[in-house]
């Protein structure tokens, strides 16, 4: 989940706030649900998403574990993703490129090239708009709860956040 406010973060050992994790998974440096599996996690989370965007649950618990196959918890390592569009990348292809052609760690390959956003006039109300209809396509659910989660997700974003 996004982490936007100081409650929000999970604590280390000595209570300090913890980057990685949020206070429902990990408090005092440890996993609130230390035995928990990534598919146990899908569940909850799906049913959680499910209720509140109106996702048909087998849909939701899908969608939930794509999700959590990028974190670091469950996929062992940090899966960057893209700060633009949040497409996880996995693969060098699908890395942006700086204006000196090497690899971008922020950005994916279709919002950011040769150092400069392919559309550098994109709105996050524009994304919204282009984004929610795959969403709702995909996971079969209403255009307007699509709205509302895909804005929720891009706010959380580097290049969208305010
Ligand atoms: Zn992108």
């Amino acid at each position: 989940m996004p982490m936007q406010s100081p409650s929000d973060f999970g604590t280390k050992a000595d209570g300090s706030p913890s980057e990685d994790y949020c206070t429902y998974c990990y408090q005092g440096g440890a996993f609130t649900e230390p035995d928990i599996t990534m598919e146990e996690m899908a569940e909850k989370g799906g049913a959680i998403m499910a209720e509140m965007y109106e996702i048909p649950i087998e849909n939701a618990k899908r969608f939930a574990l794509e999700q959590l196959s990028c974190l670091k918890r469950w996929a062992g390592r940090e899966v960057p993703s893209c700060g633009s569009c949040g497409m996880p990348m996995r693969s060098p292809g699908e890395f942006g490129t700086g204006a000196d052609g090497s690899p971008s760690k922020d950005y994916c390959t279709h919002c950011y090239r040769d150092g400069a956003f392919v559309e550098p006039e994109l709105t996050l109300d524009a994304a919204v708009e282009r984004y929610a209809p795959m969403m709702a396509g995909h996971l079969d659910m209403p255009l307007e709860r699509a709205r509302e989660m895909v804005r929720q997700y891009l706010s959380t974003l580097p290049r969208w956040r305010v």
